[in-house]
């Protein structure tokens, strides 16, 4: 009888996931095997499990694209990994390594990019099957719990930070403050930027504060907008838009100082209405930023394995994933759910 595992599955969109036990994957050659210890619960594997998105995954699929683990066996032809070394499996989880974007280190658009926990089982389960060019390297003295969170939420919003353009004592907005959020302010003041933070939760608003935020604004309160311009002076440099709501990106807009950077991460589905006349004669650049290179994985784990960023989390079984899932959707997530698996 092969050796078995817990594996957590989407089976219909919409639906609860269910927990099956089913065979322990092999590598395949140029793949290895990965024994979880920790793995995030992203907003996106909501997303993922409620088939929100125009590009659906195959059913069933695990979810999960911040697993860490301990890489157990090692596929024909495998030579960039070894036993034992501590690894992450990304939202990226391959590409094809030679199209322009490839090349330009901007991998996560490659047209041949497959996506953890979505067009590949991803780490809500005991093993998980990863492509060695692209797990993320886990500096030693970074427990796998520390580290899941940071290789989509810290990476996703210490990139989207960069691409904001924003310069050392230039104010940056980040617009929600959970997952993705709260590593975001800690990653902005380590850059030496001013830090706005807007949410709807006045609990998260009073955490991003602990975390640094110079500012905070409620955007359920009077107008969120008019609120940023006066505590920035003007409009933020740089705007970070995590949040998973339509609303807070047409007020992000809004938020962006003249020649300012807006940029998208959140991905909540539709469309949002642009005010065109005020983005034209503000010169407001609008951009749209996917997780990130694995150059900015290495850059965005170097700032925690330094002290400078940590993640706040919660730790929980898999067994938990549906109270998780469902607490994400009424927002009642502080700021990370980390799936810890014991080992057998
Ligand atoms: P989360 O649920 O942990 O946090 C979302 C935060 O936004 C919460 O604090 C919530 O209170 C706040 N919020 C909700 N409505 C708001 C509003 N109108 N204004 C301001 N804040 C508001 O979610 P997360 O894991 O941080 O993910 C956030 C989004 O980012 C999701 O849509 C996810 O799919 C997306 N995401 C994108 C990328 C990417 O590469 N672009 C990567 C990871 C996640
Ligand atoms: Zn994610
Ligand atoms: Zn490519």
């Amino acid at each position: 009888m092969n050796p078995k595992m817990q594996a957590a599955f989407v089976e219909q969109f919409g639906h609860p996931l269910v927990i099956r036990e089913v065979d322990i994957p092999t590598p395949g050659p140029g793949q290895v095997l990965v024994k979880t210890e920790a793995c995030g619960v992203c907003h996106t594997d909501l997303h993922a499990a409620e088939g929100d998105w125009p590009l659906k995954p195959g059913l069933p699929f695990t979810p999960g694209h911040e697993g860490i683990g301990i890489v157990t066996a090692l596929g024909a032809g495998v030579s960039a990994v070894k036993e034992g070394d501590r690894v992450g499996v990304p939202w990226l989880y391959s590409a094809c390594g030679h199209c322009e974007y490839c090349l330009a280190a901007r991998e996560p658009v490659c047209a041949e990019a497959q996506f953890g926990g979505y067009t590949k089982n991803g780490g809500f389960a005991e093993y998980i099957v990863a492509d060695p060019n692209y797990v993320a390297r886990i500096p030693a003295g970074l427990a796998a719990r520390a580290a899941a969170p940071l290789i989509c939420a810290g990476l996703t919003s210490y990139k989207g930070i960069k691409e904001t353009q924003a310069r050392p004592g230039e104010w940056v907005v980040i617009s929600g403050v959970g997952g993705l959020g709260h590593l975001g302010v800690q990653y902005a003041k380590a850059m030496g930027l001013q830090v706005c933070a807007v949410d709807i939760d006045d609990g998260k608003l009073a955490h991003a504060k602990k975390l640094g935020a110079d500012a905070l604004v409620n955007a359920k309160q009077g107008d969120p907008v008019a609120e940023v311009i006066k505590a920035t002076g003007g409009g933020a440099h740089g705007v970070l838009i995590t949040a998973p709501s339509l609303p807070a990106f047409k007020q992000g807009v809004g938020m962006t100082r003249k020649w300012g950077t807006c940029v998208l991460v959140g991905i909540p589905p539709g469309e949002f209405p642009t005010p065109l006349f005020d983005v034209v004669a503000n010169c407001i650049t609008i951009r749209g930023s996917f997780v990130g290179s694995r150059r900015d994985m290495a850059e965005a784990l170097a700032f925690a394995a330094n002290g400078k960023v940590k993640a706040d989390i919660e730790l929980q079984p898999l067994s938990a994933i549906n109270s998780v899932l469902q607490r994400l959707k009424t927002g009642d997530v502080p700021s990370r759910v980390v799936l810890e698996f014991a080992g057998r």
